[in-house]
């Protein structure tokens, strides 16, 4: 049989990083096992706070190099240096040196955990590139500020494509999210855009909200939504309130991609306080590697990584501290892999 190889970056990161990669890296692992056809090769690199003595920056260069070999990147969370002059965090040097412009945000009702309502399953995607993020501050008299916010049609277009591909997927329905009653210019380009693009994709339905609206539908009927696009403050938002109404950080996952590449990481920070303790939920990021297996087209494994986590959970027998139990990291990694390994 035709082995399938990956060469998958991953890189620890800081705090509680180590750990849940660690445990996400043995159920790729496990997968990898009962998947035949398929064949990840890992190379580690060094990234994230703990570089910045040693290098001088958070993103070694040979790092950057292990990044380039790779077909995509596993990443662990990294602590984000706050002094002056510092480096920008990580996630945002790797997503502007691979041009990794949509934020994807998959948000699902998982069985056993609580959830708003029992069958929540939509994703966010977040342009990644501009808005407000990407535009320029200035203070231009004290106590007086502008921030300026850049849409332009061609990222707008391209992240659309993003949403109508996993649209097409799913059930055919995009919400296309934006204020363009206030801000007529750049969110009428980001809404324009998206509905242009929407010729291309015939057999999806798509249909729209003001992100006020957005932000209590999400709570009052999230289970009406399955794909939305939207732009990047909106959707840092609105993908947050998702994670929340959906059992919170310690499950939610994140993928970052461009054209021809993919960074995959748990959307929770370091989370320094419970670093070493062996006591982090690792699905957040065990989810991460889930969905990089789906865009690396490789299905069949990152289904059986998702019953694994659904089965387990369902149980309810191993439950983290995040989730009213007393499981550590490691506890909730092999009751994962073992049902894995029983599905071979
Ligand atoms: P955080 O997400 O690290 O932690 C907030 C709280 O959430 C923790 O104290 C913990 O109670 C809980 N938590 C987080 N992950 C968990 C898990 N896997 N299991 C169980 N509980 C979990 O947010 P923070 O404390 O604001 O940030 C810490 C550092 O991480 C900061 O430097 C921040 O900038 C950085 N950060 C990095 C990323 C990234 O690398 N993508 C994302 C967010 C924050």
């Amino acid at each position: 049989m035709m082995r399938r190889t990956y060469r998958i970056a991953v890189l620890p990161g800081d705090g509680i990083g180590p750990e849940v990669i660690d445990v996400t890296v043995d159920v790729l692992r496990a997968v990898q096992k009962s998947v035949n056809s398929l064949n990840l090769e890992f190379i580690y690199g060094e990234a994230g706070y703990n570089c910045i003595e040693k290098y001088g920056t958070n993103l070694p260069q040979k790092t950057i190099d292990i990044l380039k070999r790779a077909h995509a990147c596993l990443k662990g969370p990294m602590t984000t240096p706050e002094e002056p002059g510092a480096p920008p965090s990580v996630a945002v040097t790797i997503r502007k040196i691979f041009n990794l412009y949509a934020n994807v945000r998959p948000c699902k009702s998982l069985p056993g955990v609580w959830s708003l309502k029992p069958d929540i399953n939509l994703i966010i995607v977040r342009e990644n590139t501009e808005c407000l993020y990407f535009g320029k501050e200035y203070e231009v008299a004290p106590g007086r500020g502008v921030a300026l916010r850049v849409i332009t049609r061609e990222a707008s277009e391209r992240v659309a494509r993003v949403a109508f591909r996993l649209a097409e997927r799913r059930k055919h329905h995009l919400t296309c999210v934006h204020k363009r009653n206030i801000l007529r210019i750049t969110d009428g380009i980001f809404r324009d855009a998206v509905f242009a693009v929407s010729r291309e994709f015939p057999s999806v339905y798509v249909d729209e909200d003001h992100v006020d609206a957005m932000a209590m539908r999400l709570i009052k009927e999230p289970e009406h939504f399955d794909v939305i696009v939207t732009t990047n403050l909106y959707g840092d938002i609105l993908s947050d309130e998702a994670a929340q109404i959906t059992g919170g950080i310690g499950l939610a996952p994140g993928a970052n991609i461009g054209d021809d590449y993919g960074m995959f990481e748990p959307v929770h920070g370091s989370a320094p306080k419970h670093a070493g303790k062996n006591k982090a939920n690792p699905i957040a990021t065990i989810l991460a590697a889930k969905i990089m297996l789906d865009w690396l087209g490789e299905y069949e494994a990152a289904k059986r990584i998702e019953d694994a986590v659904e089965k387990v959970l369902s149980e309810g027998k191993i439950k983290t501290y995040d989730l009213g139990g007393k499981a550590t990291t490691r506890d909730m990694g092999d009751a994962i892999i073992e049902k894995i390994l029983k599905e071979e």
